[in-house]
């Protein structure tokens, strides 16, 4: 880190930290006291401060609004059985913040900045990252365009700002994912490797028809034959395959690049698992579950973590596949994950950052 931020606090003066059911949390409703906010204007980043959770004005003209000129990021603080509090590997969504940045031709923001700010953030309300097992603290920073304009071009002037909230297990059991064929979530070409929240918003849809047909999630697959697999929902999806880690490779553009996924990657190819990134067919993975070879299926994502898939849905056809307590991988990585994010064990890759 480079100098240190100034930033200006202003306390919250009612905490509802009291008042707050942590054995009840709704992933996304509840929010710590505070909130950090910056501006950017004049070509640069400016007025740092954290400053009481709450409403704040805008005008309606600001084109993060009408053109979509908005994208976010998704990070946890954990709680260590030592009472400490660390953030997971926040350098990695400094790098995809600012890849989306300049895919909407927003600013970018320095990553000490984008760290600094995290961390001072979590320090503030450390007391709201809760202790109890799977449960973290969530950290959303987000940036938005804010010229009272109407005009379809770059907006001049930004807010980035950061929130956070207690949140449990996102997912309580196995899921059951349909392969989706009909829509797109991105394509070559296009923005699916940015947060950008219309990415989401294109997401809606699809992933509303797929919970109303009983399933839990989709699996996004490639654009022009809906051949191959993507991601699931907001996660990444990864496959045990007959002994080696399989995952969509991301240099088409159209997949997020997961931090949640690099971990995984990197533990995997250090406990000796060949691993491919590469093309993943849907008819290749259907193929292993019918015949045993699919020792493993899940999604991996900061707000996830590691979702077991249970069963797979293709064109009219249910694949049940392995009992996920018995699957040896992702319970391993599982448990590993949570280990370092507790502070259990050592931290060997430097993961944590620590407020
Ligand atoms: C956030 C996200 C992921 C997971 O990324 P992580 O950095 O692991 O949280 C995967 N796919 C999509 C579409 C996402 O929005």
């Amino acid at each position: 880190m480079t100098e240190t931020l100034d930033i200006s606090i202003t306390k919250n003066q009612n905490s509802r930290l009291t008042t707050t059911d942590f054995d009840n949390l709704t992933f996304g409703h509840t929010f710590s006291d505070h909130m950090f906010v910056a501006d950017y204007a004049d070509g640069e980043w400016k007025n740092f401060q954290i400053v009481p959770y709450g409403d704040i004005s805008l005008s309606p003209a600001i084109s993060s609004l009408h053109y979509g000129q908005s994208f976010f990021e998704g990070i946890k603080a954990y709680k260590h059985v030592d009472g400490n509090v660390s953030v997971f590997r926040p350098n990695k969504n400094a790098e995809r913040f600012n890849k989306s940045a300049e895919r909407l031709c927003m600013p970018t923001l320095p990553e000490d900045i984008f760290i600094q700010s995290i961390l001072a953030l979590v320090d503030v309300d450390s007391d709201w990252v809760p202790t109890k097992p799977g449960h973290s603290l969530y950290i959303r920073p987000f940036m938005f365009a804010t010229d009272p304009y109407l005009g379809v071009s770059p907006s001049k002037t930004y807010k980035y700002m950061v929130l956070t909230g207690p949140v449990g297990p996102y997912f309580t059991k196995p899921l059951k994912v349909k392969i989706e064929t009909e829509f797109s979530r991105a394509t070559e070409g296009g923005f699916g490797y940015a947060k950008a929240a219309g990415n989401y918003g294109g997401a809606m849809l699809p992933g509303k028809m797929a919970v109303e047909q009983g399933y839990d999630q989709l699996i996004w697959t490639d654009s022009k034959e809906h051949a191959y697999m993507e991601e699931l929902g907001a996660a990444n999806v990864m496959f045990l395959l007959d002994g080696k880690l399989i995952t969509p490779s991301t240099d088409k553009g159209t997949i997020l690049k997961g931090v949640t996924r690099d971990t995984v990657l990197t533990l995997a190819r250090d406990w000796g698992y060949p691993v491919e990134e590469r093309r993943v067919s849907v008819a290749e993975v259907l193929e292993a579950a019918k015949n045993g070879t699919l020792e493993d299926a899940f999604g991996a994502g900061t707000a996830a973590t590691i979702a077991p898939i249970g069963q797979i849905e293709h064109e009219g056809q249910l694949y049940t596949l392995s009992d996920p307590a018995e699957r040896e991988f992702s319970q391993k990585v599982l448990k590993t994950l949570n280990e370092i994010r507790y502070g259990v064990t050592a931290d060997p890759y430097g993961w944590n950052y620590m407020v």
